[in-house]
């Protein structure tokens, strides 16, 4: 997300000076899914995502899928997200977030549409899910599960989206999960304004912070920037099917 919604030609123009060729903007309600598509349609390196996300759930009811069909069909809205679960905030109630999250399952299975899932400590129960049925493509944003978490999902197909956090001195484990996963699984986010990575910590996040999220994930995997730019630029393309 762009901190600034009615400004974001700088922070585009500034991601897209440091080799950044192509973001996709996500969704998390009626709002940002109106907004992300508004993005897509007038930078050409931008592609939305739309979604409603668990800490959203009290807001969603099942009309909301005729919308979300709707845009789902448009050329630049490359997946179905951020949806998931979320047990860290109480913004709405775990039945309220599983009705939000199956309808929108359904969707996904509808549509053969990638998904892009937030999990926060909630890992074991939506992994339980996903090993009854999971989507034809999808990723685990922001990952921040254990090992074991890690492994379930890699059996299962999933792709794994590194952050900021990668950055962070003591996330040893993270760092170990980064080191484990298939290298072809891995995708770079800054789920900006948040999470932004060292040495910018504090400050609101910008996709041109990429850079370093790139560089904490080189670093763990010991391989080069370049090499690690490419292969996870390479990886978004498959999981979201952009060309370039
Ligand atoms: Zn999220």
């Amino acid at each position: 997300m762009i901190e600034d919604f009615s400004k974001p030609e700088a922070a585009i123009s500034k991601a897209v000076d440091t080799g950044i060729e192509a973001m996709v903007v996500v969704g998390i309600e009626r709002e940002t899914n109106a907004v992300a598509i508004q993005l897509a349609e007038k930078f050409h390196s931008i592609w939305a995502t739309v979604g409603w996300h668990p800490n959203h759930a009290s807001d969603y009811t099942s009309q909301e899928l005729t919308t979300l069909r709707e845009q789902l069909a448009h050329p630049r809205v490359v997946a179905i997200g951020e949806i998931g679960l979320d047990n860290h905030w109480d913004h709405a109630t775990p039945e309220q977030q599983e009705q939000c999250l199956f309808d929108q399952l359904d969707l996904a299975d509808e549509l053969q549409k990638p998904v892009v899932f937030h999990c926060r400590e909630a890992y074991p129960r939506l992994l339980a899910l996903l090993e009854k049925h999971a989507p034809k493509r999808f990723m685990l944003h922001c990952f921040a599960g254990t090992k074991e978490d890690a492994e379930r999902a890699e059996r299962l197909g999933g792709y794994f989206g590194f952050d900021g956090p990668i950055t962070y001195k003591k996330n040893h484990e993270l760092r170990e999960i980064a080191r484990q996963v298939p290298l072809d699984r891995i995708l770079t986010e800054t789920d900006s304004p948040f999470l932004s990575p060292e040495p910018l910590r504090g400050k609101p996040n910008e996709p041109a912070n990429l850079i370093w999220v790139i560089r904490g994930l080189a670093a763990a995997r010991q391989i080069d920037e370049d090499e690690c730019r490419r292969i996870t630029t390479q990886n978004a393309r498959d999981f979201f099917g952009i060309n370039p």
